[in-house]
């Protein structure tokens, strides 16, 4: 079965799912490891990654990603 891309757009939008602006899990994962430093070191979150921030309070897969990689970067320090 295959959907054209005009349906994908009419059930993305049923879902309450915008493509613009959200992200998916290879997206989201891509960018996690650049958000999660940030996070740790208390930067500016530049714009791009508030996607991601979006993204991980939506999707307990990747949030799950995120909490270990937070988990090793605090491990390996030297960020206080
Ligand atoms: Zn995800």
């Amino acid at each position: 079965m295959s959907f054209t891309s005009e349906q994908i757009d009419g059930l993305m939008s049923l879902i309450g799912i915008t493509r613009e602006s959200e992200l998916n899990c290879n997206e989201c994962l891509h960018h996690v490891a650049e958000f999660a430093e940030c996070e740790l070191t208390g930067k500016h979150i530049p714009e791009a990654l508030e996607a991601v921030r979006h993204h991980l309070t939506l999707c307990l897969e990747c949030k799950e990603e995120y909490d270990e990689l937070m988990k090793v970067l605090r491990s390996m320090g030297p960020a206080a």
